[in-house]
């Protein structure tokens, strides 16, 4: 259970940090104050999903909003534009790097404090969740000295802790690292970091071509948002600089198709190109109450022909005072492509989707659907999370159940027979078309 705080007594600085400092000690990436007529109602969100915490009374409704602007350094007489800021400070034990916004709704303004925390990737890579093989593909990947590297994924997917990581291991006195992100998400030493500005004019391309100038053996883009930064990256990969960033797909396939689709020369794309990381993170099974269940025979037969394993149970947690709704923290599945030859060669003659699937997903590639499938098995998730997190029309897994129709089964009997929910069953019947 959460610690719950005693309004009347407490002053309103000592509110908000109690505020804080629960959601810091449970693990919360944001902590929503979302206004109604009378109140305000706070959630935290721990391992990617909202939880209600408190209401705070409408007698110090206006006192908490004006703390909450002030520490971050708001303007607290403006009401009825979104405003944004920053508060780093340490509560009791805990040192805290918060980003906070405002919008005006119509019950009054909504804020979120989204705590930055990125301990995880201090602890190396092996700390992530990259299963062997996986893991040595991303230290073959790093070892090259030029070329592009991508993490890919949704916003909260965990590519900034992943990035941050391979940045602490590239992170030497032997070489120039320089970032541009926005924002500069944690600081580290010996690296180079420059914040964007567009208000002033220093976009992603700007810095990039400043960058250039100076020397740099590794340069990291927070992230490639458009032609022109797509270009850079490029021309900087083949100029001799090793280049690191993120993209915003969902898997390896979809990202060559989303650059091949930007206005980047294919040929030099196809040269430059080293990796895709594309990730998702799965909340991790609760160990204080995790238990065993049956698998349902559209389980087994997902399992088999996506690992080849035979299964008969599977885990499952109710719930207990230790975790949220049976899961505890979170873990990242992997799919990570490292460019062949006749990948390039597929690149730069820009042969079609379909036949570039068939290069991208050969057996030495696991897709995000079988990495997550073995957390699974090996008890670190559940398969109902693996379900809602990993689409099963995407490419990558489409192949799988293609071969599964070869075998002539009919996946839509076997879901309606086993009464799987019904969005699951739908995406199923697309793919049977
Ligand atoms: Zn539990």
């Amino acid at each position: 259970m959460l610690k719950q705080i005693d309004f009347n007594k407490l002053p309103i600085t000592e509110i908000v940090n109690e505020i804080i400092y629960t959601a810091a000690q449970a693990g919360a990436s944001d902590i929503h104050f979302d206004p109604s007529e009378k109140n305000i109602k706070v959630r935290f969100r721990i391992d990617g999903i909202l939880i209600d915490y408190t209401i705070i009374p409408e007698n110090i409704r206006k006192n908490l909003i004006a703390r909450l602007k002030i520490i971050s350094g708001m303007d607290i007489t403006e009401s009825r534009l979104p405003q944004d800021g920053a508060i780093k400070t340490m509560i009791k034990d805990i040192n805290l790097d918060m980003r906070v916004s405002s919008l005006p709704t119509n019950e009054g303004e909504k804020i979120v404090i989204r705590i930055l925390d990125y301990s995880s990737s201090l602890n190396g890579l092996e700390s992530l969740g990259f299963s062997p093989k996986n893991l040595i593909k991303m230290k073959e990947l790093i070892k090259e000295p030029n070329g592009i590297i991508l993490v890919t994924g949704a916003t909260g997917s965990g590519k900034s802790t992943t990035v941050y990581s391979l940045l602490q291991l590239l992170n030497t006195p032997k070489v120039n690292l320089v970032t541009v992100e926005d924002p500069v998400e944690m600081n580290i030493d010996g690296i180079n970091q420059i914040q964007v500005n567009s208000e002033i004019g220093l976009t992603f391309a700007n810095v990039l071509r400043s960058i250039l100038r100076q020397d740099p053996d590794i340069i990291m883009i927070g992230e490639i948002r458009d032609d022109e930064t797509a270009k850079i990256a490029v021309r900087a990969s083949i100029t001799g600089h090793l280049v690191l960033s993120t993209l915003h797909t969902n898997n390896a396939l979809n990202t060559i198709e989303r650059l091949r689709d930007m206005d980047v020369e294919t040929y030099l794309l196809a040269s430059s190109l080293n990796g895709i990381v594309s990730q998702k993170l799965a909340r991790r099974i609760c160990p204080h109450c995790m238990k065993k269940r049956p698998a349902i025979e559209y389980e087994k037969k997902l399992i088999k022909a996506n690992l080849g394993i035979d299964i008969t149970e599977l885990a499952y947690a109710e719930g207990c005072d230790k975790c949220v709704g049976g899961y505890k923290g979170r873990i990242a599945i992997h799919e990570v492509l490292v460019i062949n030859q006749e990948i390039r060669d597929a690149i730069a003659n820009g042969v079609p989707k379909e036949e570039l699937r068939k290069l991208v997903y050969t057996n030495d590639t696991t897709t995000l659907l079988q990495d997550g499938l073995q957390k699974v098995i090996q008890n670190i998730t559940t398969i109902e999370e693996i379900l809602r997190l990993v689409e099963l029309d995407d490419e990558s897994t489409k192949i799988v159940l293609k071969q599964e129709e070869k075998n002539n089964i009919n996946i839509s009997n076997k879901i309606t027979n086993n009464n799987q929910p019904k969005d699951i069953s739908s995406d199923m019947e697309m793919l049977d078309i």
